[in-house]
């Protein structure tokens, strides 16, 4: 078994032909690790940029990636993954610090051969998550995420003469963190599968509200209510009207003359349309909107 460390180096030049910035690869670099974390080898190359001839200087400060370099060392996006491709070989699991790199390397393979995959990635393990939780275990507290910087620095690392954010400088010190909390069996319980057909559609899926009740993913069902101190079907009074996240209505029991508000949300989820249903009493729900108008 293999590991692979990867850390990646984009900036955002504007493409014209998508109108709009793009995160475009400039850097690769990784480190190949044994079972037991000894380092088997490294990989590292240098993208030339298809959209600007000069890199913006706030990226060449961070990185230390000058344009001449870039210009001089570069190669294409193709060249570059085929090699990085056959180094890496296809059983290794691959590791980045949060997958933010994932969304960078799919945009970059959408862009360059138009496919919604990531090819050189099978198994994978947000090294993130994994090393966060770790700490989180040994008692640190961690409320956000946490940069490789700081990670290494909380663990007791010096980076003192490591050149951060040069993609293979960050993987060895990810690869020395992971020496700091690791345990074999922990960390592949992070593993995933990202070669399933679905599993970029579904990373990059941005769950929505749903506004329209034409559309045909909400369930009239769902938009029925009971009276709630008799438990008859409760009649609706008003038309259903869409307003913070609910559609909303006033109804009343035929039976017991109870009024109240029923509100239903519809939030659309990649594969799953989660429901919310509830009711408040009328009597509040004015007095909410009109503190609500009087505050604004
Ligand atoms: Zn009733």
């Amino acid at each position: 078994m293999e590991y692979i460390v990867l850390d990646n180096e984009w900036h955002t030049p504007y493409c014209k032909i998508n109108g709009k910035c793009i995160n475009e690869l400039i850097e690769i670099g990784a480190v190949k690790l044994d079972e037991n974390l000894n380092e088997i080898s490294r990989f590292s190359v240098l993208i030339k940029s298809t959209f600007t001839k000069k890199l913006n200087t706030r990226f060449q400060r961070l990185t230390n990636i000058t344009t001449e370099e870039m210009l001089r060392d570069g190669m294409t996006f193709e060249q570059a993954v085929n090699l990085y491709s056959e180094w890496a070989g296809d059983s290794a699991i691959t590791m980045t610090w949060s997958n933010s790199d994932l969304y960078v390397l799919l945009e970059n393979f959408r862009l360059r051969r138009k496919i919604n995959t990531v090819p050189i990635i099978s198994k994978y393990i947000d090294l993130q998550k994994y090393v966060q939780n770790e700490m989180i275990a040994m008692g640190r507290k961690i409320t956000s995420q946490v940069s490789v910087a700081n990670a290494a620095i909380m663990l007791g690392l010096s980076i003192d003469g490591i050149g951060l954010h040069r993609a293979l400088d960050d993987s060895l010190l990810c690869a020395e963190m992971l020496r700091k909390v690791y345990d074999k069996k922990r960390l592949l319980s992070y593993m995933i599968d990202t070669s399933s057909p679905d599993y970029y559609a579904r990373l990059t899926f941005k769950a929505y509200i749903i506004r329209d009740l034409n559309n045909p993913l909400v369930n009239k069902k769902k938009m029925e209510f009971k009276c709630e101190k008799c438990g008859a079907d409760a009649k609706r009074v008003i038309p259903w009207a869409f307003k913070g996240h609910y559609f909303k209505s006033e109804f009343v029991c035929p039976k017991c003359q109870h009024k109240f508000i029923g509100r239903v949300a519809f939030k659309k989820y990649y594969d799953k349309v989660v429901v919310k249903h509830n009711t408040v009493p009328i009597t509040v729900e004015q007095t909410t909107n009109a503190k609500k108008s009087s505050d604004e």
